[in-house]
């Protein structure tokens, strides 16, 4: 969560244009900011472009133009080495995408070993911290499809987590979740929010987004309608699109 208010920019959009084929333009010349330390929540209906939005930040969708910024480094620039950016830049999905023939152990220290050349000892220990912090300590040595869904996604975080990232995105993290297990998760996500993180998250938890967030955006047809306090956008939406939208979310 933000505390610094003179914080430097983390993630920024200038005037990035992204289309699907020739004729759906899906990313409406956005301008967004996003400074060190902020949690941002992204909201709008469905199909509105928000996993794209999200998606461009570590180039797993090309953007037409425009500029697109993690801190120093401009990701879509041919100079930019994109495996580089993606350990910067935390990835947690819908499905959480563990490998199964892995334990909980052995996916949360593939990558810091075998990319960031960890050594083994350091990254179970590492691992084991990280495990602590989701409250799964007891499950190393478990295979994902023992774990329920709600502490695969946790694995999943706390693997996100060991690549040591600057910025984690979420891309609704809890959708595919039974009820009873959106709440472990988001109060992982929200402990993370507290440490500092800087947090981009598509979800439709506006509990969690009027309790953490510091900016809701909302999305509509690729166009950034809103982009305001989550105070702002729960009692006074600008737009009817964004007053429907949580008439029906509410
Ligand atoms: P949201 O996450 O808000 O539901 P998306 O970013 O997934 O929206 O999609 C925005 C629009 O772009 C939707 O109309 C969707 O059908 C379309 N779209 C998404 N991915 C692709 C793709 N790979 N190719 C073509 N169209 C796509
Ligand atoms: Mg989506």
């Amino acid at each position: 969560m933000m505390t610094d208010t003179t914080s430097k920019s983390m993630i920024r959009f200038a005037n990035v244009n992204k289309w699907y084929g020739r004729d759906h333009h899906v990313l409406k010349d956005i301008c967004l900011e996003v400074r060190t330390g902020e949690v941002v929540v992204v909201c709008g209906p469905s199909g509105s472009g928000k996993s794209t939005l999200i998606r461009t930040i570590n180039q797993l969708e090309p953007v037409k133009d425009g500029e697109i910024w993690v801190g120093d480094v401009q990701v879509n620039s041919t100079r930019t080495n994109i495996n580089q950016l993606r350990e910067n830049v935390g990835f947690v999905f819908q499905h959480f995408n563990l490998y199964p023939h892995l334990t909980v152990l052995e996916n949360i220290t593939l990558a810091p070993i075998q990319v960031k050349k960890m050594k083994k000892a350091e990254a179970d220990e590492q691992a084991m911290e990280l495990l602590l912090k989701v409250g799964l300590s007891n499950k190393r040595d478990a295979y994902p499809a023992n774990l329920s869904g709600g502490q695969q996604q946790r694995v999943a975080i706390a693997r996100g987590l060991a690549m040591q990232p600057k910025v984690m995105l979420f891309d609704e993290p809890t959708s595919a979740l039974d009820p009873e297990m959106i709440g472990e998760v988001l109060k992982v996500m929200k402990d993370l929010a507290e440490t500092g993180m800087t947090m981009m998250v598509v979800t439709h938890e506006m509990g969690f987004a009027r309790e953490v967030a510091d900016r809701v955006l909302f999305l509509e047809q690729g166009e950034i309608l809103e982009d305001t306090t989550p105070e702002a956008f729960f009692t006074a939406p600008k737009t009817d699109r964004a007053r429907q939208f949580l008439k029906q979310v509410l």
